[in-house]
């Protein structure tokens, strides 16, 4: 079963959030149907509506009202809170000094000293031509009208928003946000290259607008953003000894042109890049001079060649590589993956961020609700709802982009302070569950209160 991909359970999830209340099991199986996405997952073969079905199951979805409040599998994993308490946590609190404060009603309450930052999130969603309210008040004499079976066409916006400025677009419409038609025949989702570009885009924008500002941006945790190098260093496949006579490992990058431009979709296989041991770089292929010249050496001779040998035997890797912390030497794959150049290497978007002076933060996964454009997303459907129903694609987009420039500024201030809030009652400590209940309990804060610690205990929580 695919499902235990972690990567795969990752983007499924953050593609159904990004359908709120609309999601079906067709949707996900068009989705994971998706030639990119079935190449970036390596599914070889069309999935089916049932089990389509089944993954929504497993991941803990119930066809049913859904509930507040609730929290994907996942979200209080290990390694996820790790994420969020020792790495996003704290970098958004070393610019927290710096972000201009806002109260309840929008009113800018302190201007930092020096230069400010501004936190743009960034996020795609979609909009459903029919996606209308199931239930609504009707007079008791009027005639029901019938709703137009389906969703119907659709439309994916991606955009960036900050509480300062609201959606990123200069006075004269100039915006790096995108209008895509996603669907089965047309492939609408962002691939790693249009995100790049879009950051490009983004960056250009901001220090010609805001040049005495600094600026970050948010993106969530999946795959097409934290894309690292085709040829990235990766211990995750890496095999135990130098393979057999006659063989070699490679990894599969992206085939380039005479010109070294990628060419989209060609892959062939080419060795991984240079390691990086004591400020030299390391080769993970015999060198010329060698008998097996060009072949992988293996991570025992890698590891040997950095100094770091076991005087007893040691497996390849632990069972499915799931290793008992905080043990670290457990097996080979766990020390090579743990070795700094190994474990430090970035994302594509990271890379390009840092060029371009403009650092990329990644929230933890399954933590949609630390993203207050959540909360734009959800202000903008309720006003796109209120439309007639219309299956034209132009009537669609002008709804569409209407509802999302209606969201008013004073409402993003006030739901980016939730956010400021969640973060808040994370790093005292509040689980998810917990979080979401202060978020309610202190709604206009941006901290919690003293009291919240009584408040809790009362709650039982
Ligand atoms: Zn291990």
């Amino acid at each position: 079963m695919i499902l235990s991909d972690e990567d795969l359970q990752n983007d499924i999830n953050i593609f159904l959030q990004g359908l709120g209340d609309n999601i079906t099991a067709e949707k996900l199986r068009d989705y994971l149907n998706l030639p990119q996405v079935r190449e970036q997952h390596g599914i070889n073969h069309r999935l089916s509506l049932a089990t389509a079905q089944n993954y929504l199951d497993r991941l803990g979805y119930r066809f049913a009202q859904p509930l507040k409040g609730q929290f994907v599998d996942g979200h209080e994993r290990n390694d996820v809170v790790d994420h969020r308490q020792n790495r996003f946590l704290p970098e958004m609190l070393s610019y927290q000094p710096r972000m201009r404060v806002y109260d309840k009603d929008g009113n800018l309450i302190s201007e930092p000293e020096g230069r400010p930052v501004v936190v743009w999130w960034h996020d795609e969603s979609i909009f459903f031509a029919n996606d209308r309210r199931r239930k609504r008040w009707i007079h008791k004499d009027a005639t029901p009208k019938p709703y137009k079976k389906g969703d119907g066409p659709s439309l994916m916006y991606a955009n960036f928003v900050s509480a300062d400025y609201g959606w990123l677009r200069a006075p004269d419409g100039r915006s790096p946000e995108i209008l895509l038609k996603p669907g089965k025949t047309r492939d609408g989702y962002m691939t790693n290259e249009e995100i790049l570009e879009q950051f490009k885009h983004a960056s250009a924008l901001l220090k010609e607008l805001y040049p005495n500002e600094d600026h970050v941006l948010v993106y969530d945790n999946a795959t097409t953003h934290t894309k690292r190098p085709d040829d990235a260093l990766s211990a995750r496949h890496t095999p135990k000894n130098t393979p057999k006579e006659g063989k070699n490992w490679l990894v599969e990058v992206s085939a380039r042109d005479a010109n070294g431009k990628v060419i989209p979709g060609q892959k062939i296989k080419g060795p991984m890049r240079d390691g990086y041991h004591n400020g030299q770089p390391q080769s993970l292929y015999f060198p010329p001079e060698h008998p097996r010249a060009g072949v992988f050496k293996g991570m025992v001779t890698i590891l040997e060649e950095r100094g770091i040998t076991f005087s007893t035997k040691k497996l390849a890797e632990c069972k499915n590589f799931k290793c008992n912390p905080p043990k670290t030497d457990c097996c080979y794959r766990r020390v090579l993956f743990n070795q700094p150049d190994f474990a430090g290497v970035e994302s594509n978007l990271e890379t390009l961020g840092k060029s371009l002076g403009i650092p990329v933060l990644f929230l933890p996964k399954y933590h949609c609700e630390l993203n207050f454009i959540e909360q734009c997303w959800g202000y903008a459907k309720r006003l796109y709802r209120l439309n007639p129903e219309s299956s034209r694609e132009d009537v669609l987009e002008r709804n569409t982009m209407d509802a999302i420039n209606a969201v008013p500024l004073v409402a993003m201030r006030r739901f980016a302070n939730r956010s400021l809030r969640i973060m808040d009652a994370y790093r005292n400590g509040l689980d998810g569950k917990q979080a979401a209940w202060a978020a309610k309990k202190y709604r206009g804060h941006r901290i919690l209160p003293p009291e919240w610690r009584e408040d809790l205990r009362k709650a039982n929580l």
